[in-house]
Parts: C-alpha cells; sequence; structure tokens
C-alpha cells in the first residue's frame, strides 16, 4: 500500500530562488520528492492523501502575484496564481514586460463566450530566463526570451511538425485561459511576474530589441508579418492597413519594411502623423464622406485589423482584380459578405491566425536585424484597467505594456 501526496507550497521569496531549491521531477518515474530550502519555504501544505501507487508530478507550485478578472467584465485586481515547477524540459522566465493585446479584452469582456474565470491574460511575454530544467538545453541563464500565444501542443501531428502548432489536431495549448493536458488547469497568462514554459515553445529574442518595446512582438508582431508573407509584400505593392492600433501598427511597420506604398484607412483622424511616422504613405480618415471613392481597385492586399463590427464590403470594393483582404481583426458578431462585390474581379478573403513558432522566431530575427519594434506605453498594473477602457475606445498608441516589475506593488 503506498499513498498519493499533492503537496502544494507557498513561498515569499522570488520564484527563481524557490525553483533552484526543489530537485526536478515532473516526468520522472514515480518517486515521493520533497526537498527544501527552509529559508524559502513558509508554507508547506498536504493537501491531499489518498490511496495511489503515484506522485502527482506536476502538484508542486509556486505561487506568484499576477493581474485577472474574476467575472466577465469585471475590472481587473492582484491576484496570488499558481506555477508548477520547472520540469526537466521547462524554462523558469521571469517577466519583464507583457503587451495588452486587444484579444485580452475581448477573454476578459466574454466577447466570444467561454472565457474561464479567474482569467489572467498576456500573451506578448518578455522576460530573461530564471532558472531550466535539467533537460532544457537551448537557453542560458539570463537570455532574454519571450512567450506568445501558444505554450504547448502534440508536437506529432503534421501541423506541428510544419510548424503551424496553433492547428494542432490534438489541440493547442494557448497561453492563457486554455486546458493544460499536463497540470490539468486553465492556463495563466503573463500580467504575472513569473511563467513555467517548455523551452520548445519559447521564442529567442534579438538582445539589440528594447525588452519593452519587443514584447508586442510576440502577438502584434507575429499576426501581421504572418499574412505578409503568405499573401506576398513586396517593394511597390499598395497595401491598406484597415485600423491603427496594435496590430495595426506593426502591420504599417511591417509592410513598409518590404518596400510596399502603405495606406493607412482608420476612423480616428488624429492618428494621421503617426501614420506617417510608422511608415505609411497615404493616410484615409474611413468616417469622412467619400472618402474611399478615390481608393477603388487599388490594393493587392489589405489587411484587416479592427476589433469591433464594421462593415466588409465598402473595404472590398478598394481590392483590384485577384488582390487578397486578409482578416485578423476578430470582432464579437458575425459580418455580411457581398458575393457580387467579390465575384466582379476574383477578389479573395482570407483570414489568419497569429503564426508557429518557427514562424515567430523568423518574425523576431527579422525585426532584430531590422530594427523593428512596437511604439509603446508602459504603464503600471494599477493601471491595466485604463488602459483597457482607452482601447475600447480606439484611443492606443500603439500598445499598451505592463512593467512586471509593478505587479508585487
Ligand atoms: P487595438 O489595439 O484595440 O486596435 C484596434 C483598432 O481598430 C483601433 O485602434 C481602431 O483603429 C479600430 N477600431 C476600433 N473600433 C472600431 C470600429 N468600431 N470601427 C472601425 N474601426 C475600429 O486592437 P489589437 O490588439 O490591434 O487587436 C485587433 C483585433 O485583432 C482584435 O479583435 C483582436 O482580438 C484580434 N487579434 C487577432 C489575432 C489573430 O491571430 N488573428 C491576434 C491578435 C489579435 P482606428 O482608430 O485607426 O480606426
Ligand atoms: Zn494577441
Ligand atoms: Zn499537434
Amino acid at each position: 500500500m503506498s499513498y498519493r501526496l499533492t503537496p502544494r507550497v507557498q513561498l515569499r521569496s522570488s520564484p527563481a530562488t524557490f525553483s533552484k531549491a526543489f530537485s526536478v521531477y515532473r516526468g520522472e518515474p514515480p518517486r515521493l520528492v520533497v526537498a527544501m530550502a527552509a529559508e524559502d519555504i513558509t508554507r508547506l501544505t498536504i493537501l491531499s492523501l489518498s490511496m495511489s501507487t503515484t506522485v502527482s508530478p506536476l502538484s508542486v507550485s509556486m505561487e506568484i502575484p499576477a493581474y485577472g478578472a474574476t467575472a466577465a467584465k469585471a475590472p481587473l485586481e492582484p491576484l496570488k496564481i499558481e506555477r508548477r515547477k520547472p520540469g526537466p524540459h521547462d524554462v523558469e522566465i521571469e517577466i519583464l514586460y507583457c503587451g495588452i493585446c486587444h484579444s485580452d479584452v475581448h477573454k476578459v469582456n466574454d466577447d466570444w463566450g467561454g472565457t474561464h474565470f479567474p482569467v489572467v491574460p498576456g500573451h506578448e511575454i518578455v522576460g530573461r530566463v530564471a532558472s531550466r530544467g535539467t533537460r532544457a538545453t537551448r537557453f542560458r541563464d539570463g537570455e532574454l526570451v519571450g512567450v506568445g500565444c501558444l505554450v504547448d501542443s502534440c508536437r506529432v501531428c503534421p501541423e506541428c511538425r510544419a510548424g503551424h502548432e496553433m492547428f494542432c489536431e490534438k489541440g493547442v495549448t494557448f497561453t492563457f485561459d486554455s486546458f493544460d493536458q499536463n497540470t490539468k488547469t486553465w492556463t495563466y497568462g503573463g500580467y504575472s511576474a513569473d511563467i513555467v514554459v517548455d523551452e520548445r515553445y519559447v521564442l529567442r529574442v534579438p538582445e539589440v530589441l528594447d525588452p519593452a518595446k519587443a514584447a508586442p512582438l510576440m502577438c502584434a508582431g507575429i499576426t501581421t508579418y504572418s499574412p505578409l508573407r503568405q499573401f506576398g509584400c513586396k517593394p511597390g505593392d499598395q497595401v491598406a492597413v484597415v485600423g491603427l492600433g496594435g496590430l495595426g501598427h506593426m502591420a504599417v511597420k511591417l509592410a513598409a519594411s518590404t518596400g510596399a506604398e502603405v495606406t493607412v484607412l482608420s476612423t480616428s483622424r488624429d492618428k494621421e502623423k503617426d501614420a506617417s511616422r510608422l511608415g505609411a504613405k497615404h493616410f484615409v480618415a474611413t468616417k469622412e464622406p467619400g472618402a474611399l471613392e478615390a481608393l477603388q481597385g487599388r490594393f493587392s492586399l489589405i489587411m484587416d485589423t479592427v476589433s469591433a463590427p464594421h462593415d466588409l464590403n465598402t473595404r472590398l470594393t478598394l481590392l483590384r482584380n485577384f488582390g487578397t483582404m486578409v482578416l485578423v481583426g476578430l470582432p464579437p458578431s458575425a459580418a455580411q459578405l457581398d458575393a457580387f462585390t467579390l465575384v466582379h474581379g476574383n477578389r479573395r478573403i482570407a483570414g489568419s491566425n497569429i503564426g508557429g513558432i518557427p514562424e515567430t522566431q523568423e518574425m523576431l530575427d527579422y525585426c532584430g536585424k531590422n530594427g523593428i519594434v512596437a511604439d509603446v506605453e508602459v504603464i503600471k498594473a494599477d493601471q491595466i484597467n485604463d488602459a483597457y477602457e482607452r482601447m475600447e475606445r480606439g484611443d492606443v498608441r500603439y500598445r499598451f505594456v505592463i512593467d512586471a516589475a509593478s505587479l508585487g506593488d
């Protein structure tokens, strides 16, 4: 007869120090391991004692400060969350900065349905490696790394093998509000001090990039880079970006960096100067009467980044024959499509979902070589709710980024 022990550890000192004090035991043969660093551990609670032959390998956890929402549309507030102790292939990352994506806002509002509360958003994470599992060899301690939208997948299905982990046939694990098959818990994202991720899903961030400005590359960067690669963007191409927010401003910078001639279609006339500084040649304030008339049939590619319901058909008329409009924005309600607008001119409409791990690394390397980063407004954790309100009004210049050092304040 043997027992199942599920110890949980809560600590007051840094998770990095804590993790070094424990021997690695995720994935090892069943055995009882409880190693303690006396100065680190303030409470050790045996939560369950039941009949079994195994010890739950992921049950020892670290408690860390975070920010999250406990109900739909509720203000975000300080929370304590638990992270698993790093297993053999894991990297523990001390988070420096985390961007605020509009998907975080949709999730907290439960715009898409199915959010599990409490939710700790955040998938634009940049930090430094604080500790590594015994078999995690890809990164050195202290290295600048990033985590985007994905933290796990099956690794062997055709999509995973092709580097399209977001379409894993067994189901991808997203960085937050996603069911983690290993821990059997819902994942918590980057509005937190620390995260533990299998090294396969950790990205190398070029040291030449400012970490706060590089954080938004982990979602806004890859989400706009990938469609430019998929649908083509080359010198002289006429490319339009609809919506100048977090994704939109990265789309402008990335498209302009290829030599394409970029036009911004925005509801905010006061973003015109910024659009030009970001690399756009033309700016159109779409709410002004007749604004789109001169642009009929102009663009080979339109990237629509808008977060709210809006008319697609008038934008589609701006495509040239065989041109493509790619949707990356995810408004909560469905749009109407006019078949005539698509059929006349063999116009195409497409969608694009973030990007896989290899393409995200390619994008980071490209941004490192070309000095491309986001325009950010760095905020403290207690400003997150204001940032959400401003994003809902379209008042973002052009990505809010949380300074993780403020999470414990
Ligand atoms: P954001 O920073 O809030 O920017 C959205 C922009 O859309 C606003 O700045 C505004 O630009 C425009 N806009 C907002 N409301 C509008 C309205 N009613 N009509 C027309 N334009 C409006 O958001 P984001 O972080 O870039 O995210 C944009 C969308 O992409 C969200 O739905 C998000 O969930 C989605 N997303 C998708 C993926 C993916 O994989 N496909 C990845 C990340 C995010 P102007 O002021 O210039 O009009
Ligand atoms: Zn995102
Ligand atoms: Zn897979």
